[in-house]
């Protein structure tokens, strides 16, 4: 029974929410429904009492305030008004200002109406964060002060005794910075948990040895490129690259010797292509370029001037030169393949190069028409 209550409730609170909002969105519009809920509720119990004891003015002003927290839970519906988050917060906040200072100036029932002010701090921080919300509860402050505080009762409609309106002021206030420190840590917490979750991100996406794109990192440039050049209906081509006889130097300079030629030649390859290319670290001593709106043969151009570049650099390791040679395999994607077996395809033309001797590029292709790519290139 209480289930599936829970679930109507649940529900009718998420308004507005959609699966592809994030989450931050969806949890706003989920606490600005809860708000005007019980906003509306609330005050349209009140509504009724008041008209019971025939305080029709009270019982007007609690009408109109429950039919406006109506509407902003039902604002969301509209979503051709635009942000509705924006205009529903903004609207259930002065509405719930309007009312208070409506209560303080006319006592509500038996004098009780400023007892609901204390309702002002929660929702102003929730609503507006810590720095406009603060600006608010000040602002509410001195009005409600003047009001309060006006020779001859000018600004209000019943007469309060002077130690009910100061202590009135003094545990609002005390309510307001309680409820300030505790948004200043809610915020503080949720910057410090956002900071981590962008440092693990950044660590899941990256190879920690060279800084390049990991296979998982690559993988959302792969798709975004992927789709773009679909799109656009431009050319993509990936260079898959394989430093030779890696094994070699591996043993001969030990781990530390091979890490080392990882790290330099990483720099050596993001400094050698365009800033709209991508390199990823895709395996061992494997790596992949993402070469967007460049062809075959433009690609090929490329990978024979990095291939040339590898063999004639300088690399020391412990007073020793190391000579390091690379392989590279090459693809350009068409439409009729998927970006899997573009990658396959290139994998094979690496095994190709590999077979016929290594330190080549695979497919040779002719470069006659590669000038427009030369004019691009950093190289
Ligand atoms: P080939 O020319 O056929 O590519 O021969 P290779 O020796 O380069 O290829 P193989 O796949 O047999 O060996 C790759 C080596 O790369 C083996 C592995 O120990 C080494 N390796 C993989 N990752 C790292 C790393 O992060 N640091 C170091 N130093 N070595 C690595
Ligand atoms: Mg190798
Ligand atoms: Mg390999």
């Amino acid at each position: 029974m209480i289930s599936p209550l829970k679930n109507l409730l649940a529900n009718y609170l998420k308004v507005g929410t959609d699966s592809s909002f994030d989450n931050d969105t969806n949890q706003q519009l989920f606490v600005s429904n809860l708000f005007s809920f019980i906003g509306y509720m609330v005050t349209f119990v009140l509504a009724i009492s008041a008209l019971v004891r025939n305080n029709n003015e009270l019982a007007i002003w609690l009408f109109v305030s429950s039919c406006v927290f109506f509407f902003c839970h039902h604002v969301h519906r509209f979503k051709q008004l635009g942000d509705t988050i924006k205009i529903s917060t903004r609207i259930i906040f002065v509405m719930l200002m309007s009312l208070m200072l409506f209560l303080v100036y006319s006592g509500g029932h038996a004098q009780t109406g400023p007892l609901w002010i204390y309702i002002v701090p929660p929702v102003a921080f929730f609503f507006s964060g810590l720095k406009i919300g603060l600006i608010n509860i000040l602002f509410f402050i001195v009005v409600v002060s003047l009001m309060l505080f006006a020779p001859n009762e000018m600004f209000v409609g019943t007469a309060y005794s002077t130690e009910f309106k100061t202590r009135l002021l003094y545990s609002f206030v005390t309510v307001t910075l309680l409820f300030g420190f505790y948004e200043y840590s809610r915020q503080k917490s949720y910057e410090f948990i956002r900071e981590l979750s962008d440092k693990f991100e950044q660590q899941a996406m990256h190879d920690p040895l060279t800084n390049l794109p990991n296979r998982r990192g690559m993988r959302e440039f792969l798709d975004h490129e992927y789709k773009r050049s679909r799109r656009s209906n431009s050319p993509l081509s990936v260079l898959l690259v394989d430093i030779d006889y890696f094994k070699k130097i591996n043993d001969e300079f030990l781990h530390d010797g091979g890490d080392f030629v990882l790290e330099d030649l990483s720099r050596l390859f993001v400094s050698s292509v365009r800033e709209q290319d991508r390199v990823a670290r895709w395996g061992g001593e494997e790596f992949l370029f993402l070469l967007p709106e460049t062809n075959s043969t433009d690609a090929f151009t490329l990978a024979e001037k990095i291939r040339l570049a590898v063999e004639k650099h300088d690399l020391e390791f412990a007073g020793r030169r190391i000579s390091v040679t690379i392989s590279i395999g090459l693809n350009e994607i068409t439409p009729d393949m998927n970006i899997d077996q573009a990658i396959n395809l290139a994998d094979h033309y690496l095994y190709e190069a590999k077979k016929a001797g290594r330190n080549q590029t695979r497919p040779v292709l002719s470069s006659n028409h590669a000038d427009n790519y030369e004019k691009n290139t950093l190289l």
